[in-house]
């Protein structure tokens, strides 16, 4: 396989050697070792400091769909009403999901430049569909842009809304998630992002009330979160617990949490206003239409005229540069920079520009 020196991928970004370290250990049966036990508590207690929460976190083996899927399914039955705030691939790809699972769905949607403002229009909704759970993407990866929460939480509060789904797979650990705050339910995330570890855990912040409609939907699958609510007590996991998947999450949320969480959303604000400013100055338009809040933890850039996507992607990999495309309507239209995590470094994201710079410059 060819590795490239900049990677800039928006997940799974680069897997810093102390996590790598992680993975290279024989380590013993999870259902067996007490060992296991405490490391994904510790693990757990790291994850609500990122999530800014008191909220149980289930961990799974599996990357982010498996988080959305599962707690999905834990909590909805057929005919259940979901109203899903979309403006990108994910957000309406959740009310789709929702769909499938036969629950009754109502879309309030934005174009996917867009990220949400709407207030009146969703509680208009709110107010008229009564909905069991409202969903919504913290930040939409294939736009670059981020939704603020809070005022959903608001509105979710006002109404007395049961459940508030959050898609924060690719926020998490990079910029405020304030679970509790913004009454968030379920909080769902992936190992691949910021935090940097290999593409196989996937997680849930899961509220006491969540946890009593799971109990009452109960839910069985592999996805299932019911299992997990006594897992710990019980030292009981309803399958073999992926020891190197959980070890690598301890690892890489240890890097942020002593970098200090502060710290470390400054650092993703820093390298993606650099990002933006060195892009603008060379012309290229950023995706999210100027009243839209941009992702501090990627960046979404229309494909200069004049060139394919993969003609342009073809350029940037010969400089030793790998981005990603896009998905759904924007496929081909745009391409993207991962700044999260490990590859929220002003070195890397420095190189990347240059390269960008040179090719776009030759056009
Ligand atoms: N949600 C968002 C916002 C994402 O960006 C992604 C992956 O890119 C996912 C969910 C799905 O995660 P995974 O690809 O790890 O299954």
């Amino acid at each position: 396989m060819e590795t490239y020196p900049i990677p800039m991928v928006p997940g799974p970004v680069r897997v810093p050697p102390e996590v790598l370290a992680a993975l290279q250990v024989d380590y013993g049966s999870g259902d067996l070792e007490r060992e296991f036990l405490d490391l994904y508590n510790q693990t757990e207690a790291n994850l609500q400091q990122l999530c800014a929460t008191r909220n149980r976190i289930v961990i799974q083996t599996g990357e982010g769909m498996l988080a959305l899927w599962g707690a999905l399914k834990s909590t909805l039955r057929p005919g259940e009403r979901v109203l899903a705030l979309a403006t990108g691939v994910f957000g309406y790809g959740i009310a789709e999901m929702a769909r499938a699972i036969g629950a009754e769905v109502k879309i309030i949607g934005l174009p996917y430049d867009a990220t949400l403002n709407n207030w009146e229009e969703i509680e208009a909704a709110i107010h008229e569909f009564k909905p069991k759970m409202i969903t919504a993407v913290h930040c939409e990866t294939p736009s670059g842009t981020l939704n603020p929460l809070a005022e959903v939480g608001r509105l979710k509060a006002k109404y007395g809304v049961p459940l508030f789904y959050v898609d924060a797979v690719s926020s998490i650990g990079g910029t405020p998630v304030e679970v509790d705050a913004w009454g968030i339910d379920l909080a769902l995330g992936g190992s691949q992002k910021v935090l940097s570890a290999p593409p196989m855990m996937a997680f849930v912040a899961v509220s006491e009330a969540a946890w009593e409609i799971i109990e009452q939907v109960d839910y069985v699958g592999y996805d299932a979160l019911k299992p997990f609510r006594h897992a710990q007590a019980r030292f009981e996991f309803p399958y073999t617990p992926n020891w190197h998947g959980v070890a690598s999450l301890k690892v890489a949320s240890d890097l942020l949490l002593q970098e200090g969480l502060a710290n470390v959303f400054a650092r993703h604000e820093q390298v993606a206003a650099y990002c933006w400013q060195r892009l603008q100055a060379l012309g290229l338009r950023l995706l999210p239409r100027p009243e839209a809040i941009p992702s501090p933890t990627v960046t979404a850039v229309y494909v200069p005229e004049g060139i394919t996507w993969p003609d342009l992607d073809a350029r940037f990999r010969q400089h030793g540069l790998v981005v990603g495309g896009s998905y759904g309507p924007l496929a081909g239209k745009v391409f993207r920079l991962g700044h999260m995590g490990s590859q929220a470094d002003m070195r890397l994201v420095t190189q990347a520009l240059d390269v960008i710079e040179l090719v776009v410059r030759a056009l």
